[in-house]
């Protein structure tokens, strides 16, 4: 299903023309428009989910198969040295566009990007506390 006022939606659809570089019955991948490096892509479902925690899991599952596809292409014929993908929830992770995609972002040795973060620490009790939390 589409939302009326999300532009993901219409781009995915084709009523905003886009970059797009693959498509099939449930998927667009386009180019990002901000590009983080040489190639940055969007995997962006055709049926509207805000986010991951919406997202039908039929749907992730075929995210992830595109996702592959299109890292092969990616290897192949841009030359990259690896890729990141990255997939933002909520604002507190850096979702800018509350239609569920995926960041395919192609990594050139010394591309000056810093997608990483910086590792932390946590004690063996830390690590315990929330491995309780999950699993119970
Ligand atoms: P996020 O921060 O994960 O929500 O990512 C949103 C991404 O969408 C950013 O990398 C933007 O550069 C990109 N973006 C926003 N609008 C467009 C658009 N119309 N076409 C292509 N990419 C877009
Ligand atoms: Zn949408």
């Amino acid at each position: 299903m589409k939302k009326d006022d999300c532009i993901f939606c219409k781009i995915a659809n084709g009523e905003i023309p886009s970059g797009t570089i693959y498509e099939d019955e449930l998927f667009r991948v386009i180019l990002d428009l901000g590009p983080a490096t040489r190639g940055h892509a969007l995997i962006l479902p055709k049926d509207h989910a805000s986010d991951l925690y919406e997202l039908p899991e039929e749907t992730a599952a075929g995210a992830m198969k595109v996702a592959k596809q299109i890292a092969l292409k990616m290897k192949e014929k841009l030359h990259c040295d690896g890729l990141n993908l990255v997939q933002n929830n909520g604002e507190a992770a850096g979702q800018t566009v509350k239609h569920f995609h995926l960041h395919l972002i192609p990594r050139y040795e010394g591309d000056g990007q810093e997608i990483l973060w910086n590792p932390g620490s946590a004690t063996k009790e830390e690590l315990d506390e929330v491995r309780k939390e999950l699993t119970e």
